[in-house]
């Protein structure tokens, strides 16, 4: 993988349509340095990803980035942590000196934020006292750490500069759901930006809402409801601000896996479509493949391609057009894996 330059942007909720690798037609994501094997751990090694370098590379421009070697640290360096009080930690050597390294990571890292605007995701890689997303330890002064786990500083600035932005740990990339969950998140996030952003209009937002409406069903009805009325009541609000609310809203509603009944009660939905054009036993058969799927005894990517096929004959161009059909790439074989 190589080490792209990182494109310039100055607003926290982007607001450019550009946000595809031109070249590639990729889109772009940030990476731990280290993730695509580029030798800037402590220990001058690395710990590339397979998944990353593999998989995904066929799909995202990976932007790479290592905020500890960006702001001076040597590789190898002295192994560092976080101390202090887990809601505010600092960083400093792990070899017990009292020397606080906080302002030398962050000064590093606080110009390049500015340029992650145009990024649809970031996978960070775990542990780490600067890019680990979730349980990080905080060590107290007699060399315990706190039952309380923190964030690492990195991963704490981008998520409070992006707050919508999809990040996810490498690690947790190899839950089939939370992998899923993570791509779907990139490609919605992707595709706000380029539909709806790049020129907000109420048409826009109704667009997109109706694309995503059966996403939004399989993840969490009562949000979709409840964005359907935020639309609703939209013509006497600001467009800046209905946009700003509506994204907040929508990235949150998806923030977590669809489960499993969801999916069912989305496919029966879906099925519900080919009522008058497709023959009684044909849609009878659908019926018991997405039986099948919510007993576990087959991969959601059987109903779905079976739908699809019909939908394809006899469907309408709204139904046809529902992003819950396509989330992302069909080669990446998300579907096979729920
Ligand atoms: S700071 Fe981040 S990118 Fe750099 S080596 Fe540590 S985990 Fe990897």
């Amino acid at each position: 993988m190589n080490n792209q330059t990182i494109i310039a942007t100055d607003s926290a909720i982007p607001t450019s349509p550009d946000t595809m690798h031109k070249a590639s037609g990729k889109i772009n994501i940030g990476l731990s340095a280290c993730l695509a094997g580029h030798e800037v751990r402590y220990n001058g090694g690395h710990t590339q990803s397979r998944l990353c370098q593999n998989t995904l590379s066929k799909h995202f421009q990976f932007k790479t980035f290592c905020p500890e070697v960006a702001a001076g640290f040597s590789t190898p360096r002295p192994t560092m942590r976080l101390t202090g009080d887990p809601d505010s930690p600092t960083l400093s050597y792990t070899s017990g000196s009292s020397e606080n390294l906080t302002d030398q990571l962050t000064d590093g890292f606080r110009h390049k934020l500015e340029q992650f605007g145009e990024l649809d995701g970031y996978i960070l890689m775990r542990n780490s006292p600067s890019c680990g997303l979730e349980r990080v330890k905080v060590y107290q002064e007699n060399g315990y750490p706190h039952e309380k786990k923190s964030r690492g500083l990195f991963a704490q600035a981008l998520r409070d500069r992006f707050p919508l932005m999809p990040l996810e740990e490498e690690g947790r990339l190899h839950d089939a759901r939370l992998y899923e969950n993570f791509v779907l998140r990139v490609y919605a996030y992707h595709h706000f930006r380029t539909e709806v952003l790049a020129a907000p209009s109420m048409g826009k937002l109704i667009a997109f809402h109706s694309s995503y409406k059966y996403v939004l069903m399989a993840h969490n009805q009562t949000a979709y409801r409840k964005l359907g009325r935020l639309l609703g009541r939209g013509a006497k609000q600001a467009i800046n601000t209905l946009t700003a609310e509506y994204f907040q809203q929508f990235m949150s509603a998806i923030s977590k896996p669809a489960s499993k009944k969801n999916h069912t009660n989305t496919l029966l939905h879906i099925l519900g479509y080919l009522r008058k054009s497709v023959p009684s036993q044909a849609r009878q058969n659908i019926a018991e493949v997405i039986k099948k799927y919510h007993q576990g005894v087959l991969p959601l990517v059987t109903p779905l391609t079976l739908l699809k096929h019909y939908l394809e004959q006899y469907g309408s161009d709204y139904i046809r057009n529902q992003r819950y059909l396509s989330p992302y790439p069909e080669s990446l074989g998300l579907a096979n894996l729920l």
